[in-house]
């Protein structure tokens, strides 16, 4: 088949490289110019695992192409995809869809024959219904099947998620859409994943309900944390003792820092949103958020309750600030606002992340990017462990720091608390 992706970001770059690597011809488009350069000269525009080798080789036997020129790829496809962002919009909670609009709006000046169009953007409720409205010539004309596929991926972890979901959801109540999609995903679902058709506005609740769910567990398991380090129980064995139990399960139950990322965050601000539109109270969607919020302020508390409140001049070093592993996004990571706080406490800060140096924090006056841990760490009073990368987890922090009296703070619990005793390494974790 012939496809369109709309937006070629993590949700449609990956998209469309799976799709093309399953033998379809699509195209990627983007309005951004220098994305779509780059693309074109074999330059991976995110760090995604996997994603460089599959993309270099649909490209090279022509099934995957990139452009800006949205009109050609549109006439050229069968199936279009918008995969535009949905950010919070300013001072609100609710998901801001003019990317989404304006992208429908240019498609109903293009297309003249049938197509079906497809929301993969994560949208609120009624967005199918709004973009229908956008067509509704073409809509009379039979020329467009409106359709919501909410995307599941993660970042990190994409092209296994893409290639092996859990699920694939497809709203729409049009017996001839359904049809075409089953066919698309055919070589995707009959590797054992559950291909599930329900309505437009159920297809977009169930992305929102998910993360919202997930959200929830996280921040479950984070609240329980705060009451282990209160009652000196070590957290790691509640969520085993839990997450054993097939009913909860162990998966988004690991006490860490506050839930960032491009889609937690956002999702359940809209989701909330939702809810008042529909005047229905999602308080506990509305409580994950607040508790959510409070724990990036208590995070920093309890970096300054581990320097003894004593932090100027205390150099600090982070080791990853992206807001979770094998990604470079660092949409709403924790260390932001952590890393902002220090900056002003006039404390040195240095940060190593294996995907770089990062803008967010490039005007920080005492804020420092190391290209290897080895440098970062030497010397240093207190070093956080924020990001689950593989490159922290069999560290001699002994060697690296070469300092008496260091600290370490491992937001994710990678290290055993006896052994660094035993190391005499004064050892802080999260929820023990
Ligand atoms: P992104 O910001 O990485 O990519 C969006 C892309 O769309 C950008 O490259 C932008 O230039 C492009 N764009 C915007 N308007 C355009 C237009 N009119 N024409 C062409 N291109 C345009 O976003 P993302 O992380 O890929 O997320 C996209 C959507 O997918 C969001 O709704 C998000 O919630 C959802 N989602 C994201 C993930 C994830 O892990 N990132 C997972 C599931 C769902």
């Amino acid at each position: 088949m012939k496809l369109c992706m709309i937006g070629t970001g993590y949700v449609g770059l990956v998209s469309g490289v799976c799709f093309s690597d399953v033998g379809n011809i699509v195209y990627c488009v983007d309005k951004d110019k220098k994305k779509i350069e780059e693309l074109n000269k074999g330059n991976v525009p995110i760090y995604e695992p996997g994603l460089e080798e599959i993309l270099k080789k649909n490209y090279k036997q022509n099934r995957l192409k990139f452009t800006t020129d949205l009109k050609k790829a549109v006439s050229s496809s069968d199936i279009i995809f918008i995969c535009v962002g949905t950010p919070t919009r300013k001072n609100s909670n609710s998901a801001d869809l003019k990317y989404v609009f304006s992208v429908a709006k240019e498609l109903k000046k293009i297309i003249k024959s049938y197509k079906i169009i497809i929301t993969k953007s994560t949208v609120p409720v009624t967005t199918g219904d709004k973009i229908e409205n956008i067509l509704k010539n073409l809509k009379k004309r039979k020329l467009v099947d409106i359709v919501s596929n909410p995307e599941f991926l993660r970042e990190g972890e994409a092209i296994r998620d893409f290639i092996y979901p859990d699920r694939v959801v497809i709203g729409t109540d049009s017996k001839k859409a359904n049809k075409i999609l089953k066919s698309l995903y055919m070589p995707i679902i009959k590797k054992n994943s559950r291909y599930f058709n329900t309505t437009r506005r159920g297809a977009e609740l169930i992305k929102y309900a998910s993360n919202a769910f997930l959200a929830t567990k996280i921040s479950f398991i984070n609240e329980i944390a705060n009451l282990c380090e209160k009652a000196g129980i070590d957290v790691k064995d509640i969520s085993f003792g839990m997450g054993s139990d097939e009913r909860i399960g162990d998966r988004f139950l690991r006490a860490g820092p506050a839930y960032g990322g491009s889609c937690f965050p956002k999702d359940t601000r809209a989701l909330i949103d939702t809810g008042k539109k529909f005047k229905t109270d999602l308080s506990i969607v509305k409580t994950v958020v607040i508790s959510n919020d409070k724990r990036r302020f208590l995070s920093i508390k309890r970096v300054e309750k581990i320097l003894n409140n004593k932090l100027l001049k205390k150099t600090i070093t982070f080791l990853g600030v992206t807001f979770k592993p094998n990604t470079d996004d660092m949409r709403e990571a924790s260390s932001i606002p952590m890393i902002k706080y220090f900056n002003k406490k006039n404390c040195k800060i240095r940060y190593f992340d294996p995907t770089g140096e990062k803008e967010e924090f490039k005007n920080l006056k005492n804020v420092k990017y190391f290209k290897n841990i080895n440098t970062a760490c030497l010397n240093s009073d207190l070093i956080i462990l924020h990001t689950e990368w593989n490159d922290f987890k069999l560290l001699n922090f002994k060697k690296l720091v070469k300092k008496r009296n260091f600290k370490i703070y491992d937001m994710r619990n990678m290290y055993s608390p006896s052994k660094m005793k035993k190391l005499n390494i004064n050892y802080f974790g999260i929820g023990r």
